[in-house]
Parts: structure tokens; C-alpha cells; sequence
């Protein structure tokens, strides 16, 4: 079993639609949290057990991705120590943890010297879409993103075969094409309605257009995050689809985003759900398989 809630999906920052980068991964046993954005702890804290948790994978260290790390290592280390969980980050980043840890350390309290450091058991992903790591069963491999900072998108498989990938922040690039390549779900992030060559190829982001016409190799189905700030009223999947075929579909908060095939998307309890033949949980995006007859 693999699903994917989505806890948050704004840029750059919370918004009153819910907190910054932030996704579930629901294993047989466990969850994974994917970015730590801010407002993320709140979020999962108001429905789910820290003892749920078995890692927290980052993609990479802009403040919307991971600033919600240090509010984690906290409350894993006060009022009591709970047992370290696994923290990948993208390799050459954990020097940016070290700072984050020399800030915010509390070198009267032992156990909170470094938070980030004593909460997690750390490990660097190279980007090469071939090191393979486990969390919960689960195996993922990470891909270089085209990003102002190392960004690695990720590709998680299932034992039973399903898979689910993430773009991570990024422009146009092969690795990440390969990382969603025939993935059961590709949630695939787009900052921008319209934007102009240095914030798309130089910085490396997407419009909701550009997701949703990517990868060029099909997914049986493409998420892509709502943009920010969010798009005018009535601007639907006809503004940013990017093919004719509506493979992939853009949209913001409340309103239908995403998908082909069998899936629905709604909200509920202030987050994204994406429900496929009603057999997923609630607040779960199910790779199950596909039901006929999807509905946007
Ligand atoms: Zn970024």
C-alpha cells in the first residue's frame, strides 16, 4: 500500500488555505512526511500520533520546503525524548542543519544542544536516481531537480509495485521526467501562473501550464500544486491545462484539480483529498487501482 495526503501544498509560504509544502506518504505500518514547510507539524499534529511517524524525507532546504524542521526536532526532544527517526536530506545540505542547529540550540538543555541533529538519524541522498534508500518498506530513489539550490525529486516504490513520485521545486529537466516516469501519481510543483525566463530556467520553476504538460512520457495521473498567489477567480483547468488532452490539470484550493483517469479530488478538512474508487481513507490519495468514470 501507498498513498499520499496532501497536508500543504502553498509557495513560499502558509496562507489561510493551509501550511506550506507538506505531504504524507501512508505506508502498511506507518506514515512519511515529504518537505517539513511550515505549518506542517500543526497539520499532522491535529490528526495523526508522533509515534506514527517513521522519517521525514526533504527535497530541499528553501525555508517553504524544510523551515518547519526545527519546530520538529522541538517537539522530539521536549517534553520528552522520543525515539530518532530517519531525515534524508539531499547530499552536500547538511551543513545548512548545522546552522539551523547552531541558531536555535539550546545549550542549557542536553537534549535540545541540536535539535535537529539529536531528534533524527540523518542520511545525504545523492541525486542520482540510482542510490536506492528504504523508509517504512519503502524504497525511493532521488533525482536532480534544476533548482536555485540542491533539490532532488523523488520516486517511492512500493513492494507491491505502486509508485508515487515528486517533482520537488524545479524547471524542465530529464532526471525529473525520469523520476515520474510511469509513476502511479506524480505530484508535480508549479509556483507560477506566468513567469518569465530567469524564474523558470534560471531560478527552475514551473508554470501550471508547463507542469501540466510534463512529463513527456506519460504518468497515469499528475498533481500539480496550486500556485501562488493563487490564480484569479474562474481560472480553471482551460488556463493552465497543457495539452489538449488534459493529461495534467492545475488549479488552487477549493476548486477541482488534476487528474486523469479515476481520481477525485476534493477538500475536506482543510486539506487536499484526492479519492480513488472511494476505497482510500480519507484525507488519502490511494494508487489503488484506477476506478472507470472519473469525475474532475
Ligand atoms: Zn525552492
Amino acid at each position: 500500500m501507498l498513498e499520499l495526503e496532501i497536508l500543504g501544498s502553498n509557495a513560499t509560504a502558509p496562507t489561510k488555505e493551509g501550511p506550506a509544502s507538506c505531504y504524507l506518504l501512508h505506508t502498511e505500518t506507518g506514515l512519511v512526511l515529504v518537505d517539513a514547510g511550515p505549518g506542517s507539524l500543526l497539520a499532522y499534529c491535529s490528526r495523526y500520533g508522533l509515534d506514527q511517524l517513521r522519517g521525514i524525507v526533504v527535497t530541499h532546504m528553501h525555508a517553504d520546503h524544510s523551515l518547519d524542521l526545527m519546530a520538529w526536532a522541538y517537539r522530539w526532544t521536549f517534553p520528552e525524548v522520543l525515539p530518532r527517526v530517519p531525515l534524508f536530506l539531499p547530499e552536500g545540505e547538511a551543513h545548512r542543519v548545522a546552522a539551523f542547529d547552531a541558531v536555535f540550540g539550546i545549550p542549557t538543555l542536553p537534549t535540545m544542544n541540536q535539535p535537529i541533529t539529536q531528534s533524527f538519524g540523518i542520511t545525504a541522498m545523492p541525486r542520482d536516481g540510482r542510490t536506492v534508500h528504504e523508509v517504512d518498506g519503502v524504497a525511493f530513489r532521488s533525482f536532480a531537480a534544476h533548482h536555485s539550490v540542491p533539490s532532488a525529486a523523488l520516486r517511492f516504490e512500493a513492494p507491491d509495485g505502486r509508485t508515487v513520485a515528486f517533482s520537488s521545486d524545479t524547471g524542465h529537466c530529464a532526471p525529473v521526467a525520469e523520476a515520474a516516469r510511469e509513476a502511479d501519481l506524480f505530484v508535480c510543483e508549479a509556483t507560477y501562473l506566468e513567469a518569465d525566463e530567469q524564474a523558470l530556467h534560471g531560478h527552475g520553476h514551473l508554470t501550471a501550464r508547463m507542469a501540466g504538460s510534463w512529463p513527456p512520457r506519460p504518468t497515469r495521473a499528475t498533481w500539480c500544486s496550486p500556485t501562488s498567489p493563487a490564480p484569479p477567480t474562474g481560472t480553471r483547468a482551460a488556463d493552465t491545462r497543457g495539452r489538449p488532452s488534459g493529461e495534467g490539470q492545475c488549479g488552487r484550493p477549493r476548486e477541482p484539480v488534476l487528474s486523469r483517469r479515476s481520481r477525485r479530488v476534493r477538500l475536506r478538512r482543510s486539506v487536499w483529498t484526492i479519492l480513488a474508487s472511494g476505497v482510500a481513507p480519507p484525507n488519502a490519495v490511494s494508487t489503488a487501482c484506477p476506478a472507470p468514470g472519473w469525475e474532475p
